[in-house]
């Protein structure tokens, strides 16, 4: 006999996580239980406003399908039983613990994965000075999230501050008229070593029409495999996060078909808790770009991976 159990979870984070598209200061999560045989697995997802998901609309949905879960429903057939999204992943993760979990399987190869850090949108000075931090505690990637002001004060003195860290810039879809190539140009000589969704989805267009300096990879333009091939031509590479593709079912089968059409690949994660990149952990050898920082913004975590020196370590 199965049980399936939702409910929401709300997160403070230790600081204000700042991007292009507003400030957060709480993670808002859904967790699911799966619980069967005795064994209960456990899936979490984080709904996405941007996606027209809210904490509401998601527990609707996991109540809606948890009658088919409780007769039975597997894993194969759930991918075609919610559409994509943060529902979806949160029940495909706790049906792939209590798989885990039920199979005695041990620690996860590998042990520890390379992470960037973060730095939340300031002015120029505190983000080189945040930059100098990092890098202190020996972080070797910093993702800078920017909006449309300062873009190259930004990128400088982030530069100067960390001249020997890899540099990647996130732009949350917020630029829009800024002469694109001859950015892009510019941030390539910054050493610049990728570029975020500069421009909204809906108007990604012009991507497809200048020869790209840097890689530019897929966020918000990717969620999964259909994607794809409105994606060739405009984008070099994609962030495959569970939330976006509905789970690991369909991440790993989208790292699988986008390297095949020749996507340089990156994992990403929302605001989260540990839950959720123990979830994305089998995806991390696969990728150029490990972004699963997103635990180090809570006051408290739970179940805690331990992030030290630019990396995450399974414990
Ligand atoms: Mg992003």
């Amino acid at each position: 006999m199965t049980e399936v159990r939702c409910y929401a979870e709300s997160w403070p984070l230790r600081t204000a996580f700042v991007i292009s598209r507003g400030a957060r200061s709480q993670a808002e999560v859904v967790v699911v239980e799966y619980l069967r045989d005795g064994i209960t697995g456990v899936g979490e997802c984080t709904p996405y406003p941007r996606y027209g998901e809210s904490v509401e609309s998601v527990l609707g949905e996991l109540r809606s399908v948890f009658p088919a879960l409780e007769q039975g429903l597997t894993l194969e057939a759930l991918q075609t039983m919610i559409p994509a999204g943060a529902a979806r992943n949160a029940v495909d993760c706790a049906m792939q613990d209590w798989q885990q979990q039920r199979a005695g399987a041990g620690a996860p190869v590998p042990p520890s994965l390379p992470t960037v850090q973060t730095l939340v949108i300031a002015g120029p000075e505190a983000m080189a000075a945040s930059a100098r931090e990092a890098v202190a505690q020996g972080v070797s990637v910093l993702k800078l999230k920017l909006d449309r002001e300062l873009i190259l004060p930004r990128v400088e003195a982030v530069r100067a501050a960390a001249p020997d860290a890899e540099v990647v810039i996130d732009a949350n879809e917020a630029w829009q008229g800024e002469d694109l190539p001859q950015l892009c140009e510019q941030l390539a000589n910054l050493g610049v070593a990728m570029l975020e969704q500069p421009l909204p989805v809906a108007e990604d267009e012009p991507l497809a029409h200048f020869r790209h300096p840097l890689p530019i990879c897929a966020d918000e333009s990717c969620h999964t495999r259909k994607d794809l091939p409105r994606l060739q031509g405009r984008y070099d590479m994609l962030n495959i996060k569970l939330d976006k593709t509905g789970g690991l079912t369909e991440a790993l089968a989208l790292a699988e078909a986008g390297k095949a059409a020749g996507f340089e690949l990156m994992l990403g994660c929302m605001l989260c808790t540990s839950r959720a990149v123990r979830a994305a952990w089998p995806l991390g050898h696969l990728v150029r770009f490990v972004d699963l920082d997103g635990p180090t913004w809570l006051a408290k975590d739970i179940n805690p991976l331990r992030f030290a020196g630019g990396r995450v370590y399974w414990t």
